[in-house]
């Protein structure tokens, strides 16, 4: 298993460290934590639904749809012979209102806590008021003289970036080599400052928080380490519960649910992950998706070294077309807190997230960003693969796989210019 791993071959890990939810030991955060994200996205509606009126049919808040695609699921059945059971689900934070991404939940949950507390702090704002009133002019004054820096390999500077420019700060985005141009420049359409790097992710991180570090009117957003953003992500399993009472889809011990994240620095799987698991518990299923020349988490957890090892440790490049999944190094935090509850991972190359754009865009009509399509490994090869089979069987769903509903995270994409999308849709590696 670990020889394919750096053969840079397609494989699916089952986490021998998995256990039942009563079983996992404390983790630092809890259900608590989350509630408090929640409310304070909440108290921040009204200006949101002010400053991007594209909200205000959500009072203010920024949610995606739950859409079945049975027509996707048909197609899998027919095209990759998967035998799926159940129904298909497509978590559509692609289209997530702002940043066209999975990162408008943690990148934009982080720049509001940290909005709240200077504005706490200098006495412009209490708990109790309209936060609308963050938008005067006089607010955005005071935010102007601090500055929000980033790495990114792109759509996290482009949540945070937005956000804090519609706020009022100063912004720096440091961009890795695997950033792709069109963010770059809409990202400076926004006025913000974008540094660009021709070494990977880690690189870009490692410089933007050494550049904030010696400016003391500078605040670093740290996707390897942030708290922050990992709750900012994990209010889309309290949302969740919802969207699939209304689709009439139930979740417990006899109606599992399968998730399936594609996984970068590990923050934004890791904290919906973490959400998930506070509240289905040993009902819901994870799985992180990471492609072949990147699997950073898989290669932390599956040798238990966590961020103590990159995927270039073991001769892997690190470079793939899905740009927002380009990262060789997992965060040590959120391996350690997924120890306990994440079912598994898959890999995939990179043309297979080219095939299933197109098999998506042609039985469903919707479009995804390469990165976002490597969630469908997990409804592919989910039913015919015999370690995924071993898993079902050790877990006794057998008989209750037909019950089951299966959620394809699809993390990005609805920013993506329509040349770009023509390109990608002629792409086959
Ligand atoms: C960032 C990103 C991910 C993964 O998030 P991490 O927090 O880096 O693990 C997945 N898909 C897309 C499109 C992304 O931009």
């Amino acid at each position: 298993m670990k020889e394919e791993i750096r053969q840079a071959k397609e494989v699916i890990w089952l986490n021998p460290d998995l256990r039942p939810v009563a079983e996992a030991g404390d983790c630092e955060l809890t259900m608590a934590d989350i509630d408090d994200a929640e409310a304070r996205l909440a108290r921040f509606a009204s200006f949101i639904r002010k400053r991007f009126p594209e909200t205000e049919e959500q009072g203010g808040l920024i949610e995606s749809a739950l859409t079945e695609i049975p027509r996707m699921r048909d197609l899998i059945n027919e095209k990759y012979g998967s035998r799926l059971e159940g129904r298909l689900l497509l978590k559509q934070d692609s289209h997530l209102a702002i940043a066209g991404s999975v990162k408008a939940r943690g990148g934009i949950y982080e720049v509001l806590k940290h909005t709240e507390e200077l504005a706490f702090a200098s006495g412009i704002l209490k708990e109790t008021d309209d936060y609308a009133k963050l938008d005067a002019p006089e607010c955005r004054s005071l935010f102007g003289q601090y500055t929000i820096q980033v790495g990114s390999t792109g759509n996290l500077g482009m949540s945070i970036g937005i956000m804090s420019a519609a706020i009022g700060y100063r912004v720096i985005v440091h961009m890795s080599a695997d950033a792709r141009q069109w963010k770059k420049d809409l990202l400076r359409s926004h006025g913000v400052t974008v540094v660009e790097y021709e070494a990977d992710y880690s690189e870009a991180v490692k410089n933007g928080r050494r550049q904030s570090d010696q400016d003391p009117k500078s605040y670093f957003v740290d996707d390897e380490n942030s708290r922050n953003l990992f709750l900012g992500y994990a209010v889309a399993a309290k949302r969740l519960v919802g969207q699939l009472e209304e689709k009439k889809v139930r979740v417990d011990e006899e109606h599992p649910l399968f998730i399936y994240i594609p996984c970068g620095v590990g923050g934004a799987p890791g904290g919906i992950t973490f959400g998930l698991k506070q509240v289905f518990g040993d009902a819901v299923h994870c799985f992180f998706v990471e492609p072949v020349q990147a699997p950073c988490m898989l290669v932390g957890m599956a040798s238990g070294l966590n961020n103590n090892i990159c995927v270039q440790d073991i001769g892997l490049t690190g470079m793939t077309h899905a740009d927002g999944l380009a990262v060789g190094r997992p965060s040590g935090f959120v391996g350690g807190v997924m120890k306990p509850v994440l079912s598994g991972e898959f890999t995939i190359r990179d043309g297979k997230l080219y095939d299933y754009m197109r098999d998506l865009l042609e039985t469903e009509d919707i479009f995804l960003e390469p990165s976002a399509c490597a969630a469908f490994q997990g409804p592919v090869r989910l039913q015919k693969s015999g370690e995924t089979k071993r898993y079902i069987a050790e877990h006794h769903l057998e008989d209750k796989m037909k019950n089951t509903a299966h959620i394809a995270w699809a993390t990005g994409g609805s920013l993506v210019p329509e040349e770009i999308r023509e390109e990608y849709k002629n792409t086959f590696i």
